[in-house]
Order: structure tokens, then C-alpha cells, then sequence
């Protein structure tokens, strides 16, 4: 089965940049654990913020769910 990738988009609250990242379901889980929030902080700013794993990542939400 290939690998699936999961773009994960966030806009930081305090200065409005975007990023932009690419995980794997592995990196996903490792990286901003098994919740409904993700921990960001922002790489312009340095402003720590939590971005909402539905609207961060839509397709990884629904995956998620599948899995349930
Ligand atoms: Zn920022």
C-alpha cells in the first residue's frame, strides 16, 4: 500500500502566517499526539498556539474517525 501523506495547514492568531507541513500518519501522532487539537507554535513569531485538528488537517480528521 503506498504511503499516504497529510498536509496540515494552520494560520498563526497572532501574526496571520501560514504553514504549511506534510506528515505522515506516523510523524502526525509523534508529533502533536492522538487529540483534537494540535500544539503549533509559530515560526515567524514564536507565539504557541492550538489549531483545531478539523480545520488544520480535514482529510487526517476523518481518518481519525474511521478509525474510532
Ligand atoms: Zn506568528
Amino acid at each position: 500500500m503506498a504511503r499516504k501523506y497529510y498536509k496540515v495547514k494552520t494560520a498563526c492568531p497572532q501574526c496571520g502566517c501560514t504553514e504549511l507541513t506534510t506528515l505522515t500518519p506516523e510523524e502526525i501522532k509523534e508529533k502533536y499526539g492522538d487529540v483534537a487539537n494540535f500544539d503549533m507554535e509559530c515560526g515567524e513569531c514564536m507565539e504557541q498556539y492550538s489549531a483545531d485538528r478539523k480545520s488544520a488537517c480535514p482529510e487526517w480528521d476523518a481518518d481519525c474517525k474511521l478509525h474510532e
